[in-house]
């Protein structure tokens, strides 16, 4: 039995997060994992397997679709399928390794194995039981399907199933139009399969910015992305290869089948709490299954923490590291703190979409008037240069104030331009604070300081 400062349970981008904060705050820290490598379901299962294939499959596509325009002429890339899992494998091994070498540099004690809270200050792990000033849970959050779908992560999977299928398939099916599903659809795409997304509402990506939403289905659709739109899938029945997907179109309420060789089914995540004994020590779970805790993530129980995908919120593995920093810096007396206001929301597909802050639909519903400031990457040289002129950046200022309320961009390096009006935003400023800052010609940015200026006098090249 060894004593703690903290033990963090669980080692996902919010609980790696929280112990190497912990750590250098000066609290003897422990984290609890129970998979065999660290860094939770970004790293191993979530946001960085999906982004080497994405990478791999935008190479492939801008290679078969952009190299000849600018002279580059060879023979087409052939996809080598397993050489791109052995890449994918090594992005991953590169990720984890590198959070088992910040824990022995920050000398946390990566206690192997599923831990469970027996009663409050303390973990036990397999038979060890250690004491913990407080705990941190981190347990993150698990793929969640639907009532008729069961998942063999083999011709019917999730997205971890979908990250490391035995081959392309030729006909894929998606069940939902969120992120992960039109991220892994893109990647299929690109590499050749037939790829149908059956969606139960009537736009991709639920609550974005409506404009962005019907840019980025005709986008993708161009990509060769097929949509059903307005189907609530029933069931899924498996056949000895393949499977078939029963959908009623709610329009009209009749009854259709489409086939796949695979179906992926991309209906959302539900927090994972299993095997930690919440119950039978009393912490407060709401009826979504989140662990309840108070504005500064403590549960219902003193000296119980809950942060990441766990507990209430975007389920992001940026908005988990927030938690996670900011949990640790309150357990070490500190304020911690999180903007819950300015999270930044990022589809990594080609062109990527990014968004933070306010929709004109919440402002409309919230009766707050507001200016759009708007420029199309079509008027920026560079992205016209990079075959990259689709989408735009949409800013959204207050009508009086000026003050900044949210930004929707899709585009070339939306995921990365987005910061600027995260920092923006952080610190109140108005549209035409970012329209005065000198902006590097060429450069994708300038797009997000025209957007700036089209709230005020107007873009330049508009
Ligand atoms: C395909 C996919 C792509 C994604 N892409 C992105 C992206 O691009 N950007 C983004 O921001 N987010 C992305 N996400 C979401 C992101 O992965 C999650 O929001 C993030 O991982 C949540 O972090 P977490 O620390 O809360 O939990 P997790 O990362 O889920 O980690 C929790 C860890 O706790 C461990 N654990 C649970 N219970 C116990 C226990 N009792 N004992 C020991 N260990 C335990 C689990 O084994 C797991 O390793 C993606 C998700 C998926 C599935």
């Amino acid at each position: 039995m060894a004593s703690y400062d903290v033990i963090v349970i669980g080692s996902g981008p919010g609980g790696y997060v929280a112990a190497i904060r912990c750590a250098q705050l000066g609290l003897k820290t422990a984290c609890v994992e129970g998979r065999e490598t660290l860094g939770g379901t970004c790293l191993n299962v979530g946001c960085i397997p999906s982004k080497a294939l994405l990478h791999a499959s935008h190479m492939l596509h801008e290679a078969e679709h952009n190299f000849a325009k600018m002279g580059l002429n060879a023979k087409l890339p052939t996809v080598d399928w397993s050489q791109m899992q052995t890449y994918k494998a090594y992005t991953i091994e590169g990720n984890t390794k590198g959070i088992e070498f910040l824990f022995k540099k920050n000398k946390i004690d990566w206690l192997k194995g599923w831990g469970s809270i027996p009663e409050a200050g303390v973990v036990k792990v397999g038979n060890e039981r250690h004491q913990a000033k407080n705990i941190i849970i981190a347990s993150g959050s698990t793929p969640s399907s639907l009532p008729g779908i069961e998942i063999d992560e083999k011709t019917v999977v999730s997205s971890t199933g979908a990250l490391s299928l035995a081959k392309i398939p030729k006909k894929l099916v998606v069940i939902g139009a969120g992120v992960i599903g039109l991220e892994l659809g893109s990647v299929y795409a690109r590499l050749g399969s037939d790829v149908t997304v059956v969606e139960f509402l009537n736009a991709i990506t639920p609550g974005m910015d409506a404009e962005v939403q019907k840019t980025f289905q005709r986008i993708l659709k161009k990509q060769g992305l097929k949509f059903i739109m307005g189907a609530a899938v029933s069931s899924v029945e498996k056949l000895k290869t393949k499977a078939k997907v029963n959908y009623t179109l709610r329009k009209d309420d009749s009854a259709h089948q489409i086939d796949a060789d695979t179906v992926l089914v991309a209906t959302g995540r539900k927090p994972f709490t299993d095997g930690l004994g919440l119950a039978d020590i009393g912490i407060e779970i709401s009826e979504r299954g989140q662990i309840k805790t108070d504005s500064h993530w403590q549960t219902n129980i003193s000296g119980i923490y809950a942060i990441g995908d766990a507990i209430d919120g975007p389920m992001l593995a940026h908005k988990a590291e927030d938690e996670g920093m900011a949990a640790a810096e309150v357990i070490a007396g500190k304020h911690g703190h999180v903007n819950y206001d300015v999270i930044p929301g990022v589809i990594y597909t080609h062109p990527e979409v990014a968004n933070v802050g306010q929709t004109e639909a919440q402002l409309k519903e919230q009766g707050r008037a507001y200016k759009v400031g708007k420029f199309n990457f079509m008027g920026n040289g560079r992205a016209k240069a990079n075959f990259a002129g689709d989408g735009f950046v949409k800013l959204l200022a207050d009508a009086q104030t000026d003050r900044i309320l949210g930004a929707h961009i899709i585009g070339p390096s939306a995921g990365d331009l987005i910061h600027e009006i995260c920092v923006a935003m952080e610190f109140g400023a108005s549209a035409e604070d970012l329209a005065l800052i000198c902006h590097a010609h060429p450069t994708y940015s300038e797009a997000v300081r025209e957007a700036a200026l089209a709230c005020g006098d107007g873009a330049i090249h508009a």
